[in-house]
């Protein structure tokens, strides 16, 4: 590739609503483009990495024996509807009306459709197993998009499908796919880790994410360095809590001064670190019937969620139906519940006064003003209290660095990651709302069982980014570099011995199958170098008469403090 033929179009300065460190630099990078909220144009460096982060994901997939298909982008509602998704999803599925006034989904995944296709195609036992995958654009409305691809509304994700006739043949597909995903992410020269991850809402029996490793991760990674034990910190709180330390909820004993309280403050109360987990709390509610003040008493059952979001701390209330003795609540289950998490305090209506009590008898009461961040969406007179000798551990429990590892092989650390890959048991979920059945040997119909696999395309590049980078711009590994190396001429069009060195060098590589861009903009050395360095190509090499005439060339690696000088005939056998 030569520069002056292609489009390189970099930044000095990040938009102001890029908040993180890899949308700043990809914005800057020229690698995409808004169009609109959460929408984005690839541009031409930009899409060089996905292909390459593409092309990786698909050689592991085959290798795998997974077969490569593409479903539709927009999918009728009927399909949604045999699942029950239709009404479940939320307002996260973009739904769409064809000129005939009928119901359409712009995919934001894919099991129904894989389920339809597999129901009409898979007849027999000897069929099996199949593992159906495609890579194609998703669209989810998602109710806070930001941080640029990391969490794009249009995204592209590889996702994957298997069919088997048992469980445990579902078991080994699933084994299969986490060992291509390890194989994936290994490849792509990312630090990343697998944990065990709740599968709540979905249900089945077993469900690992895949996480790059970056301090700016949205999700806390709980593991134990001297074993394998790895989950994310819902799935980790789902279990037993350890025993070498007394259970958060003892924190509750302390009460509010009363005045008006943050979500920190609840935090505080609560005993929670609002930077890293979310939380949630049962409670019932007294308060007077329709909000009226003087009105009847009557009870409801809330669940208070505490999100700790690390660039917004919010508490929100969600009414759940029977779950006053629930004993844990995730995220997952109240968008279950719900199809969304009401908002703040506010629109469920309790700018009244209301009386929050736990749902034990109620030993400690405090009496304050709590609520979001939010002006306005504060809320006055509540108590707020709970049973100090009968404490709500399962709702409260909050696992920290140091706590004993569940397989008792040591301690626990927490780190943070970014979700790019998801692999779940579906189990026969899909398959008997669908009835997706296959003939056994004994010619008897049976549910296919299914799992799905997915892998965030487009928001590797995000992470990959947020794990590397510099001061000066992003640190490509070299297996997803937009290009690997980049040759820098100094003064070509003024040197014959600079330009067919440039020339013969360019051959060189490109035959050893090294992906080489040429900078032949005739920039000054300073400008092309900060534009590279910005692009975050891995290897840099300076051609210049100085050097040519000793024999040399400048290499420099992306993260070398300095150049090298590399002798001519050995620079293509030093990069590979
Ligand atoms: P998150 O928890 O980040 O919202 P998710 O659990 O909803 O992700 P999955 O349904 O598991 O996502 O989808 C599989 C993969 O798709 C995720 O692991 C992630 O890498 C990617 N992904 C999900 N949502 C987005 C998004 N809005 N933008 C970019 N990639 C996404
Ligand atoms: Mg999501
Ligand atoms: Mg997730
Ligand atoms: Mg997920």
């Amino acid at each position: 590739m030569r520069a002056s033929r292609f489009f390189i179009s970099t930044q000095k300065e990040a938009p102001s609503d890029a908040e993180i460190v890899s949308h700043q630099l990809m914005m800057r990078a020229g690698m995409i483009k808004r169009l609109g909220s959460g929408i984005y144009t690839y541009m031409p460096t930009g899409l060089r990495v996905i292909r390459k982060v593409e092309a990786i994901i698909r050689d592991e997939m085959n290798k795998a024996g997974a077969i490569e298909m593409l479903m539709p982008l927009v999918q009728p509602a009927e399909l949604w509807q045999e699942t029950g998704r239709w009404d479940k999803f939320g307002p996260e599925m973009m739904r769409v009306k064809d000129r005939h006034g009928r119901d359409y989904v712009i995919q934001p995944t894919s099991e129904e459709a894989v389920t339809d296709v597999a129901r009409a195609e898979i007849k027999s036992y000897r069929q099996l197993p199949l593992n159906f995958y495609h890579i194609q654009t998703k669209f989810r409305d998602e109710r806070r998009p930001r941080f640029g691809l990391m969490r794009g509304r249009e995204f592209t994700m590889k996702d994957a499908y298997s069919f088997d006739r048992d469980l445990a043949g579902m078991q080994a597909s699933y084994q299969v796919m986490f060992d291509a995903y390890s194989a994936i992410f290994t490849r792509f020269g990312l630090k990343f880790r697998a944990v065990a991850a709740d599968n709540g809402a979905i249900g089945g029996s077993g469900s690992h994410e895949f996480h790059v490793i970056a301090s700016t991760g949205e999700d806390a990674l709980v593991y134990c360095p001297t074993s394998d034990y790895a989950a994310n910190m819902e799935a980790a709180e789902a279990m037993p809590i350890a025993s070498s330390r007394p259970a958060a909820a003892h924190a509750l004993e302390k009460t509010a001064t009363p005045g008006t309280v943050k979500c920190e403050q609840v935090a505080a109360l609560l005993g929670i670190d609002l930077a890293h987990t979310v939380k949630t709390i049962a409670l019932t509610v007294e308060k007077e019937e329709g909000g009226k003040p003087g009105g009847k008493l009557i009870k409801e059952n809330w669940m208070l969620l505490l999100r700790g979001d690390h660039e917004l701390n919010e508490v929100k209330v969600a009414k759940v139906p029977g779950l006053a003795n629930h004993r844990f609540a995730t995220e997952a289950e109240i968008l279950e519940c719900y199809g969304t998490i009401p908002g703040y305090l506010g629109p469920i209506g309790c700018k009244q006064p209301v009386t929050v009590v736990a749902d034990r008898t109620v030993a400690n009461m405090a009496d304050f003003v709590c609520g979001a961040n939010v002006e306005g969406f504060h809320f006055t007179g509540a108590n707020w209290g709970r049973d100090v000798t009968e404490p709500l551990v399962a709702d409260l429990r909050n696992v920290v660095e140091g706590d004993a590892s569940p397989d008792g092989k040591g301690v626990l650390a927490i780190e943070r990651g970014i979700e790019v890959g998801h692999v779940f048991q579906l189990g026969t979920a899909y398959s008997e709302k669908m009835k997706a059945t296959f003939l056994d040997e004994n010619g008897k119909p049976a549910p296919l069982q299914m799992g799905c696999y997915g892998i965030g395309v487009t928001r590797i590049l995000g992470a990959a980014i947020e794990q590397n980078f510099d001061d000066k711009g992003i640190v490509w590994p070299s297996a997803i570099a937009p290009f690997e190396v980049v040759l820098c001429p100094m003064g070509m069009d003024r040197s014959e011995m600079v330009k067919s060195e440039v020339e013969s060098l360019y051959a060189a590589l490109t035959a050893a199958g090294v992906d080489v861009i040429v900078d032949d903009r005739g920039l000054r050395p300073g400008a092309m170098f900060a534009d590279w360095e910005l692009i975050g190509v891995p290897h840099r090499v300076v051609i210049g008469e100085r050097g040519l005439k000793e024999g040399n060339l400048e290499y420099q690696g992306r993260r070398d403090f300095d150049a090298t000088a590399v002798p001519v005939a050995g620079m293509v056998d030093f990069i590979k």
